[in-house]
């Protein structure tokens, strides 16, 4: 059988992000992204072959921008198409792997919808446009939340009254699983251990930051929870706070649940600590100039990614390695060792030139002789919803 083509689609409110992938190349055959989607402003950008290439689309929308994507993707795929895979953030406790999109699993990803009101709108905004425009291929979603389904219930509830779970879905459901179990197969491979018989750490660190326990193929703890607020602290999420906090601001400023939504979520994290940016590199290149908030700020992050592995570590029976992922995961020694040092309990400890050495998507076990492994893993999503789209296919 030759080898077959999958179109990866991931939609935001005004922006689609899209990959061709073919399952015997590593590289992507076409990528690139529309944004702006519903403004004058409308664009289409994508590379093909170490071409880069865009196009305007005044007033665009999503559907416009899918259509002008079709006549490249088929240009691409020489005309073999083989099916796409959506990525969808909330599958709720309804989905507990990918899906095949029919009437039906599109109705309970709509039901989802009030679990990420921002983002599964958007999300079915693609796959509805998709499914008109190419209504004899096979589409698959793959969802951030599936993954963790196989929490067990000591890790998924709230210490807080059961109806709001049994009647609300307030519960754990983490996020970035997609990721998480993308780079804990690699890591296995890398190791020469089988993924469904070995234990892994996970940290994926981008502008959103999670952490995840696997055991034998199956995440058994994650750091976000009902949304993507909880956990380490990120870009411009705060993670954990005191729940009080949105009482106490309310109280004492007179602050409303928008606002306070708005600080927690976009003003907070490693922009709000520094006061400077939201991005480890501007604050990398900050901190070796002597800004005090930029220093504190990744102080923070590392304290707190390393408190929360350490609190991850409960739900393994062993620990065959630490995995680094995400932007910052990939490419930040610093950040690595920083958190590292305070994991000495756990016996982990660094090998600093092999440390140095991984960057921009080198991979490698970046741990000291003798130490537990620890491994840098560059991910890759829309690899893993392709595979998953393919498996599907096969099915
Ligand atoms: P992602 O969301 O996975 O694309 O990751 C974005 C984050 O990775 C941002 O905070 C970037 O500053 C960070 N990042 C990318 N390259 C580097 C680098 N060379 N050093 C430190 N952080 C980096």
């Amino acid at each position: 059988m030759p080898a077959r083509n999958i179109l990866v689609i991931n939609c935001g409110s005004s922006s689609i992000k899209f990959a061709l992938v073919n399952e015997a190349h590593s590289q992507f055959t076409l990528s690139g992204l529309a944004e702006r989607l519903g403004s004058q402003d409308a664009v289409l950008h994508w590379q093909r072959g170490g071409e880069q290439d865009s196009l305007m689309l005044p007033s665009g929308d999503h559907r416009a921008a899918l259509a002008q994507l079709l006549p490249l993707v088929q240009g691409a795929a020489g005309g073999k198409l083989h099916g796409i895979g959506h990525r969808v953030v909330h599958g709720g406790e309804q989905f507990t792997a990918a899906c095949r999109i029919d009437a039906q699993s599109l109705q309970a990803i709509r039901a989802t919808a009030p679990l990420a009101p921002l983002h599964n709108p958007a999300n079915l905004q693609g796959i509805e446009a998709a499914l008109k425009l190419f209504p004899s291929l096979t589409q698959v979603a793959v969802f951030d939340t599936a993954f963790h389904q196989s929490l067990p219930e000591h890790a998924y509830r709230y210490a807080v009254p059961e109806p709001l779970y049994r009647e609300h879905g307030v519960r754990r459901y983490g996020f970035h699983g997609t990721s998480h179990r993308y780079v804990s197969h690699r890591a296995a491979e890398m190791s020469g251990l089988a993924s469904g018989d070995s234990s892994w750490l996970s940290a994926h660190l981008g502008n959103g930051c999670s952490t995840c326990a696997i055991v034998d193929g199956q995440s058994r703890d994650t750091s976000m929870g009902l949304t993507p607020l909880e956990g380490l602290v990120m870009g411009t999420r705060s993670g954990d706070v005191d729940p009080n906090l949105h009482g106490h601001l309310a109280r004492t400023l007179g602050w409303s649940l928008e606002r306070i939504d708005t600080l927690l979520n976009k003003e907070s994290g490693l922009l709000g600590l520094s006061g400077l940016s939201n991005d480890m590199r501007s604050l990398e290149q900050a901190r070796d100039q002597g800004h005090v908030g930029a220093t504190l700020a990744i102080e923070v992050f590392c304290y707190r990614l390393a408190k929360s592995l350490a609190g991850m570590s409960c739900a393994l029976p062993q620990l065959d390695g630490l995995i680094f992922t995400g932007g910052i995961g990939e490419n930040s020694p610093l950040v690595r060792s920083k958190t590292v040092a305070h994991l000495k309990l756990l016996g982990l400890a660094l090998d600093k030139e092999a440390n140095a050495r991984c960057i921009r998507g080198v991979a490698g076990s970046i741990h000291a002789h003798g130490h537990p492994r620890i491994l840098v893993v560059p991910t890759n999503e829309e690899r893993q919803i392709a595979l998953d789209t393919l498996a599907l296919l096969n099915a």
